[in-house]
């Protein structure tokens, strides 16, 4: 019998996961946030994911549901797992990408490396957790921040007077500053049954907090760093019961430490890169695990991949009409488009080009990229 899988999100993500899922025999269906999305090729349905009736009539037309985004309620969630519906990630797992104060507690049991950390309620708390860490920190909203919006650089407890008033009495996370030397990020896959595949940790780097490009495998990494990255994302996946694709966004710092900045449970935009440069995409490995089949191989095709988000797109005219030079320019690149119209900043599509020669594999993965702009 066809397997149907169930995405609630029509974001870029959902749309990434259609082709593998045909390839698979599975029946991929989306419940979509609105008409004209991203995944609309599998839209059975369009509705609110914070309401639990939409999502219930979704849920029961499908044998699982699994997401684009991490936003759907705890109530909906638990709501569908009562109903006897298979949900992967389950609530218990999604609760720690839900809100960061939350992981931070989880992950400080778990013994994971992070920064330190503490809930604040005011602004002389802040200043007191500032005063501590050399005059500096950063504050975050613990829910509903993305692409560093939620994500603020303080060195005075008044500097996030504002959100202590949004806040109106909930606790703000704050973090020392950390000195960091780059950001990396370790994708793992686990199915329910408890088995698990890691990808090689993968260098990201973000400009105006938005990841622009990811280097896959991390260069200049020890056997050591390579390691200890994967036994941190087996710990978390472990501890927290995830079921399919979990990314762990990590910091290596100037003195060698790795520390977990936050967890993302569904396919993330830094391993995009394995879509054409590993044996498994994390698109079919997010499926395959969400189904409970057994997982792919995760090795790297080539020796290095670049990966290049187009940002904004063209300022004028449509993406549609750079595809060709671009194809024609770098028959070597990978292009995948989201469907969705330019605007400044927006994540529209990616490129992905892959090698032998890192410096060459970047530097074709940026020029195509930039054919898009
Ligand atoms: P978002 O949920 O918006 O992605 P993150 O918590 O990942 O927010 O933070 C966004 C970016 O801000 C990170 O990629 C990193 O560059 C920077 N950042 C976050 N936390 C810290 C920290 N404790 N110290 C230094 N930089 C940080």
């Amino acid at each position: 019998m066809t397997v149907r899988v169930g995405v609630i999100g029509g974001g870029q993500l959902a749309r990434m996961m259609i082709a593998p899922a045909v390839e698979l025999g599975l029946d991929i269906r989306v419940l979509a946030e609105d008409e004209g999305m991203s995944a609309q090729l599998a839209a059975t349905a369009v509705g609110d994911y914070r309401d639990l009736e939409t999502v219930r009539a979704f849920a029961n037309d499908v044998d699982v549901i699994t997401f684009d985004h991490e936003h759907v309620p705890q109530e909906v969630l638990r709501a569908l797992v009562a109903d006897g519906a298979q949900v992967h990630p389950g609530p218990d797992a999604l609760q720690y990408a839900q809100d960061k104060l939350v992981m931070r507690a989880r992950l400080a049991e778990l013994g994971v490396p992070q920064p330190d950390w503490a809930p604040v309620r005011d602004a002389d708390e802040l200043q007191r957790f500032i005063d501590e860490h050399n005059g500096g920190a950063v504050v975050k909203t613990p829910r509903g921040g993305y692409d560093g919006k939620g994500v603020r650089v303080v060195r005075s407890g008044a500097e996030a007077a504002d959100w202590f008033d949004a806040a109106a009495g909930e606790a703000l996370l704050v973090e020392e500053l950390v000195s960091f030397r780059r950001e990396l990020a370790q994708q793992i896959a686990r199915r329910p049954s408890g088995d698990m595949a890691a990808y090689p940790v993968v260098e990201t780097v973000q400009r105006d907090g938005v990841c622009a490009e990811v280097i896959a495998p991390a260069p200049d990494t020890t056997e050591r760093l390579v390691e200890v990255a994967e036994q941190i994302g087996r710990r978390i996946a472990e501890g927290i019961g995830v079921t399919g694709m979990l990314a762990v966004e990590l910091f290596e710092t100037d003195d060698e430490r790795i520390l977990v900045n936050e967890l993302a449970m569904r396919p993330h935009n830094s391993g995009h890169w394995s879509q054409d440069g590993a044996v498994t995409g994390q698109f079919e490995q997010h499926l395959r695990a969400v189904a409970d089949l057994p997982l792919g191989g995760t090795e790297p095709r080539q020796p290095w991949t670049v990966m290049i988000n187009i940002l904004g797109g063209p300022q004028d005219g449509t993406l549609a009409e750079r595809f060709a030079p671009a194809m024609q320019q770098h028959p070597e690149a990978k292009i995948h488009t989201y469907g969705k119209a330019p605007r400044p900043g927006r994540k529209v599509g990616h490129v992905n080009v892959s090698g032998d020669d890192l410096d060459d594999v970047a530097y074709i993965a940026r020029v195509t990229a930039s054919l898009f702009l």
